[in-house]
């Protein structure tokens, strides 16, 4: 009787053996139902004829083997295996949530009955490429059938997305299939319509989250069944099965959005990555300011670097960007005199303001206004983040801890401040600075929600709207002729922060406003608000030099021993009982020391966000120099954690964790 191994979504990392009289080889990645506990559940066969690890009375039959579609090929279920075995996640949880929503539930695929027409696009023609650009192509085009990765490093407006249009149009004529990914969804809807205006006849489907059930599955069998020549979607669609896959473009390469942050923590990068070469084919990492990562793995000669040195329109020129001098901190004001009176010239001429809030990825750590002392850690190189509430100091990287102290240690100042809090009162300000003014913020509901974008994009291009206030930047690609200044404020917090990637992070989103605000008007203005305006990373901003950036912040990087230099994991626990996490996190480290073997072990410590819906977070990193040392200790420490977890405590592993 042949028996099949059957993976389930479940948090366990195993498989189970059935029944199946009818399963031969070439149901192997095809959907079942199958009894399991009291009810019944759909699961994907990963394997036929192997030995059972039960008893054979033990075994059940499965319910019902769906061959109404094909199944996912041995290329889709490598890929995710290897997700499983990287990431450190059950294989059942990865393949069955890689699957379309649709195709995961009990009952049989049923198509839909009537689909939206595609919208009616003008055709548009190619322009003519210039040297960079064909080079770039050319570079590619050479290298068909083979793995490669190239980093396509240019400016907003430099001409890659024609790079990737012009290199998908060559390769589908070729009779493959190309995979892009792009990061946010609010820019798809355009980029697909760049795609489809220029793709002229070449079947596209576009993949995101704001699908309807059918619709996505749709969609995904239609990159199954090769018919889709090109695939258009967010993080993802790396998974997306593409049996004639001939090119991976990867847009935004540096973007945070490809990290998932729940459940299978991906890099939809990195996994493309590995599929390109699973496959080999090549791949295209597109950026202006790629991950510190990709760069140094262009200079290493990992990747191929091919550069568009200028922007591909004639006469486009870059935004004056310049610091404004600030103290911060001390300081009454949020937002300061040069800012303010930036914001009332526009106001004057009608024309719009964006004030940007950085306060994404850092705590807030100690900061002397007086003579720049911060709270450094004195046992490693990063800040000692500010805990109020246990009055003390704490180093996220090593475990440090210190009282906090009541005067600065430098100077004597009494008054000592939080570096990256406080710029809750800049729209308060804004009001009484400019009561008549059409004020409107941005949040990240406004900027993921369809709708909501929609309506806040009409809302700005009508002029309706004065000054745009945000704590994320505003969509890439888009165009707003009359945002004419960009005001960028609580800068400080990313350039001392606990996060080392804070520093990358906050150059990228300085020259993506940049970018944007160049676009329009010539006459664009980028003010950067900071109480260090030495800090060298201003200086490579100020001209827009990445490659002057990257080398300062990897020989940083170098010297603190941080990626990409060294590897990182970080295991994440959650519970409502504190003290159980406590106890957990403290035999997690010890087992941890136990079973290190060219492994770094940290001290556990509290989460940057300490306290997320009534639960407790703790965090505890690792680190190692070697890729494969750190993937053998994670292999052997799981056991342990599985074995020593109290009831109420929820843990995972973060695997090259972007946020720390
Ligand atoms: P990026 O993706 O680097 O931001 P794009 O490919 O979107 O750049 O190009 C920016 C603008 O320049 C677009 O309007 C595009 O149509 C135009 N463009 C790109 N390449 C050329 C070219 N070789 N000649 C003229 N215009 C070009
Ligand atoms: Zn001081
Ligand atoms: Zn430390």
């Amino acid at each position: 009787m042949p028996t099949v191994k059957i993976a389930f979504d479940l948090p366990l990392n195993r498989l189970f053996d059935y029944e199946a009289p009818q399963a031969t080889e070439d149901d192997i990645g095809r959907r079942v139902l199958a009894p399991f506990g009291t009810g019944e559940k759909t699961g994907v066969i990963m394997g036929v004829g192997h030995p059972p690890e039960v008893p054979s009375h033990q075994l059940r039959a499965i319910s019902t083997l769906w061959r109404d579609l094909p199944p996912l090929s041995h290329d889709d279920l490598r890929l995710l295996r290897f997700c499983s075995d990287y990431y450190h996640h059950p294989l059942g949880a990865v393949v069955l949530n890689a699957l379309p929503p649709a195709l995961r539930k009990k009952t049989p695929w049923s198509p839909p009955r009537r689909r939206k027409p595609l919208p009616e696009v003008p055709v548009e023609a190619a322009p003519a490429l210039n040297s960079a650009q064909q080079e770039a192509i050319d570079a590619v085009l050479s290298r068909v059938g083979h793995f490669d990765a190239y980093l396509l490093f240019g400016i907003t407006g430099s001409g890659k997305t024609e790079v990737y249009l012009q290199l998908i149009r060559a390769l589908v004529s070729q009779g493959f299939q190309a995979l892009i990914l792009t990061p946010e969804i609010n820019l798809t809807p355009q980029l697909e319509m760049r795609f489809r205006q220029r793709l002229h006849g070449v079947p596209l489907v576009c993949m995101h989250s704001a699908l309807g059930e059918k619709e996505r599955a749709v969609r995904w069998l239609a990159a199954q069944n090769g018919e889709a020549a090109v695939v258009l979607g967010t993080r993802s669609t790396v998974f997306c099965p593409m049996p004639k896959l001939g090119l991976i473009v990867v847009d935004e390469e540096h973007d945070t959005s490809y990290k998932q942050q729940e459940g299978l923590r991906y890099s939809a990068r990195d996994v493309a990555l590995v599929r390109a070469q699973q496959r080999q084919v090549p791949i295209l990492l597109g950026t202006a300011t790629p991950a510190l990562e990709t760069w140094w793995n262009a200079e290493s000669g990992k990747y191929r670097l091919l550069t568009l040195p200028q922007r591909a329109i004639a006469g486009a020129t870059l935004p004056r960007m310049q610091l404004i001098e600030f103290p911060g901190g001390g300081a009454s004001r949020e937002i300061s005199g040069p800012v303010t009176e930036a914001i009332r010239q526009r106001l004057e001429r009608h024309e719009q303001s964006l004030i940007f809030i950085n306060r994404r990825g850092f705590a807030p750590v100690l900061f002397c206004s007086q003579c720049h002392w911060l709270s450094g850690c004195p046992h490693c190189a990063a800040k000692m983040v500010v805990h109020l509430r246990a009055k003390q100091l704490r180093c996220h990287h090593c475990g440090g801890t210190q009282p906090i102290p009541d005067r600065c240690p430098d100077c004597g100042n009494t008054h000592l401040d939080l570096l990256g809090a406080g710029t809750q009162k800049v729209e308060e300000e804004l009001r009484q600075d400019f009561p008549e003014a059409h004020i409107l913020r941005l949040d990240r509901d406004t900027l993921s929600r369809q709708d909501a974008w929609r309506d806040t994009l009409a809302s700005i291009q009508s002029g309706e709207v004065d000054i745009l206030i945000g704590t994320q930047l505003l969509a890439k690609g888009h165009d707003f002729p009359n945002i004419t200044l960009v005001a960028a404020l609580g800068v400080d917090g990313a350039l001392y922060a606990s996060d080392f990637r804070s520093g990358e992070r906050l150059f990228s989103q300085m020259v993506q406003v940049g970018g944007r605000a160049g676009r329009g008007l010539q006459s664009g203005e980028v003010l950067i608000q900071t109480a260090f305006p030495q800090h060298p990373l201003f200086a490579a901003l100020r001209v827009q030099d990445y490659p002057r950036f990257a080398e300062l912040a990897l020989a940083e990087r170098q010297l603190t021993m941080f990626p990409p230099f060294t590897y990182l994991a970080m295991l994440r626990a959650a519970s409502e009982n504190t003290l159980q996490l406590e106890h957990f996190m403290a035999q997690a480290a010890g087992a941890a020391r136990r079973l290190a073997d060219g492994v770094e072990i940290y001290d556990p410590v509290p989460a940057t966000l300490a306290r997320v819906a009534g639960k407790v977070r703790w965090q505890l990193l690792v680190q190692s120099t070697h890729r494969q040392s750190l993937q053998a200790f994670l292999k052997a420490w799981q056991p342990y954690l599985q074995a020593m977890v109290p009831s109420r405590v929820q843990w995972t592993i973060d695997v090259d964790p972007t946020e720390l």
